[in-house]
């Protein structure tokens, strides 16, 4: 089986049992957290924004810059030239291809789709509190005992959200790229 029939096979299962309003609401958080205008962390390279249960996207890690990265067009090695994404190789180009184009780095991608999200959900539902100096009892990955970064009456509104699908409790940017962190990284490492 190939990748690609392999994710679609699991979303059909994942979406086979998931009533339409589960769908509704974990792609309107796939959307709130991949459509972050500038608050978060992830830079889609591909984004199908479907409302029929397959909406997806390919993302990543925008402050992620790798150091020894390699050019996946021309393939030579190259460096980030200050904070703006723009590469340069050894010889001092900044573009290659036909037509010239920046460099672009290889970097670690994910495809992010509801499941995805429905596992961030999970890992925020499932939280442990533990306690922390001067912050109190805060909400542990519970799995890996990391501390999610996330908690508080943002967690008690995005809970109230994942019970009622959206009808009651609340979510903004923040919380949708909370799910989507938790789901990719294991904790909130950003926001
Ligand atoms: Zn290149």
């Amino acid at each position: 089986m190939s990748e690609a029939t392999a994710t679609t096979a699991r979303q059909a299962a994942g979406n086979a049992r998931r009533t339409p309003e589960r769908i509704q609401f974990l792609t309107d958080l796939l959307s709130g957290a991949i459509e972050h205008s500038g608050y978060g962390f992830s830079t889609a390279i591909e984004y199908e924004p479907a409302d029929d249960s397959t909406a997806y996207a390919v993302i990543f890690d925008r402050f992620d810059i790798p150091e020894n990265a390699t050019c996946e067009r021309c393939k030579v090695r190259i460096e980030p030239v200050g904070p703006w994404d723009v590469w340069t190789a050894t010889d001092g180009s900044r573009v290659c291809g036909e037509p010239a184009d920046r460099h672009e780095p290889v970097r670690e991608t994910w495809r992010v789709d509801l499941d995805t999200i429905a596992r961030g959900l999970g890992i925020i539902r499932n939280a442990v509190m533990r306690e922390v100096p001067n912050d109190g009892p805060v909400p542990h990955n519970k799995v890996t005992g990391e501390r999610l970064y996330y908690g508080g009456e943002s967690r008690k509104l995005l809970m109230q959200a994942d019970r009622t699908n959206g009808d009651e409790g609340d979510w903004d940017v923040i919380s949708a790229l909370a799910v989507l962190e938790c789901a990719i990284f294991g904790a909130v490492r950003y926001n």
